[in-house]
């Protein structure tokens, strides 16, 4: 398991499992019913060979675990990573699952991820890991089996490989087979900020239930990536004001609010946020602690944990990463009255949007990105209600009312369809 300050509380699995358990015995199912859902459906190892640019042959560990193909093809991202474990991805796959539920998508789960430095290799090793792998896997994908997108260290051109591997196998063109891909090559408007847009929609409605206004909002976000980043960008169009932002190198900080178009020009060449002009530097963990409105985790998992939560001081934290905190986080933000807008929910703009890519290719009818945006709203607006509004009903915090709204939509599919007969 990783932290980033290497400390161990629970894994990514471990996380999801005890979420999983608390929500599944408030919703008093049956243990065999509990048991089927929390265990995978398939997971699939693989050792993929490739020659790297030295002429020397490396063996490199690839998963992909579907967690869940109850209400449609499985669903997920592949992350690239020196960390990546089995564990990890099985973890990351059922809360695929739960997230498509809660945005009540017809998707199951799945995550895939290779064990490899991407800022060691080249884009040559890259794409023959990427190919490799692709063909590995290639039975147990494709549009009506198990859709990947981009996650950790994986982008547009992954994706582009991915599909075309998979094109050349099935001997035609399939853009449906990944979502995530490049716009020219049946990728869609608004794919690339949607994960960033869905945590503003869903930051919104909390900030309308507490009847404050954009422009009186301070925010800090963890990681700027491609959802830490495009959060920035639209929330600071918005109106919102964002005080701080870290990615791994290092953080800056200013409380009158950061000029983030210079920011993003200055990311342009410099590759990191730090040394930042319009801001103070400031560690990673430390920029979590400062005085805000939202934090808005989007870097990496198990970053908010027993050891800090205690001086987390944000009033709402929409989690834009997978799995930012961990469940002895969890009881402490929630004694605190901290507003938690859970990961199943927070970052679900993404998957949405890649559901509509792969409408859309299917369809072969292209939305424009005013379409693509404002039905995005619609499902994160009424997926943000039904959280909140079980959550109400049931007595319990939201991430546990999303788990439990989630498990109860895969339960009910599955008794409808009789698998558990
Ligand atoms: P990315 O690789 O584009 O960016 C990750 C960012 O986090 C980088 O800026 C990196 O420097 C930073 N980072 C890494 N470790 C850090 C640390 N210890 N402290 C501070 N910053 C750190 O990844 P991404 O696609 O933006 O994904 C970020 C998170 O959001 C992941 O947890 C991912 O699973 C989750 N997520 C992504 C999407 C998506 O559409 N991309 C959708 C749902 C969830």
């Amino acid at each position: 398991m990783s932290t980033v300050e290497g400390e161990s509380e629970l894994s990514v699995y471990e996380s999801m499992a005890a979420r999983f358990d608390v929500a599944a015995q408030k919703l008093n199912l049956d243990p065999g019913l509990t048991n089927y859902l929390r265990t995978p459906n398939r997971e699939i190892i693989v050792h993929i060979p490739v020659i790297m640019d030295s002429g020397k042959l490396e063996v490199f560990d690839g998963y992909r675990v579907q967690h869940s193909i109850a209400r449609g093809p499985s669903k997920g991202g592949v992350r690239y990573s020196p960390t990546v474990t089995l564990d990890e991805i099985r973890g990351l796959a059922a809360e695929m699952t739960w997230k498509c539920a809660v945005v009540n998508i017809p998707f199951g789960g799945a995550k895939g991820g290779i064990v490899c430095d991407p800022q060691r290799l080249s884009q040559g090793e890259l794409e023959r890991i990427t190919r490799r792998y692709t063909a590995e896997i290639l039975d147990y994908i494709g549009p009506e089996r198990d859709v990947p997108a981009p996650d950790m260290n994986t982008n547009e051109q992954t994706m582009a490989w991915i599909m075309d591997t998979y094109s050349m196998h099935v001997r035609h063109t399939v853009t449906a087979s990944v979502t995530g891909k490049p716009v020219d090559l049946g990728g869609s408007l608004g794919r690339r900020q949607a994960t960033g847009r869905g945590c503003m929609i869903a930051t919104d409605q909390a900030l309308k239930r507490f009847g404050r206004q954009r422009e009186q909002t301070r925010v800090i976000i963890q990681g700027f990536g491609n959802v830490g980043s495009q959060a920035a960008r639209l929330m600071y169009e918005a109106g919102y004001k964002i005080i701080g932002v870290s990615d791994i190198n290092g953080g800056i900080f200013n409380t009158h609010g950061l000029d983030i178009p210079a920011l993003l020009e200055f990311v342009k060449e410099s590759k990191t946020v730090k040394g930042f002009p319009g801001g103070e530097s400031i560690g990673n963990m430390e920029i979590l602690e400062q005085e805000t409105d939202v934090l808005l985790p989007a870097a990496t998992e198990s970053v908010i944990t027993s050891k800090n939560a205690e001086r987390i001081k944000a009033r709402i934290l929409t989690e834009g990463a997978n799995s930012p905190t961990t469940p002895p986080a969890d009881d402490i933000l929630f004694e605190r009255g901290v507003f938690v807008i859970p990961d199943i929910l927070a970052n679900a703009g993404g998957v949405t949007v890649s559901y509509f890519e792969w409408v859309q290719d299917r369809q072969g009818y292209f939305w424009p990105e005013g379409m693509v945006n404002e039905r995005l709203k619609h499902l994160m607006v009424a997926a943000f209600h039904d959280v909140v509004r079980y959550g109400e009903q049931n007595n319990v915090n939201n991430r546990i009312a999303a788990y439990m709204l989630a498990i109860d939509r895969v339960a009910f599919s599955v008794k409808l369809r009789g698998i558990y007969a």
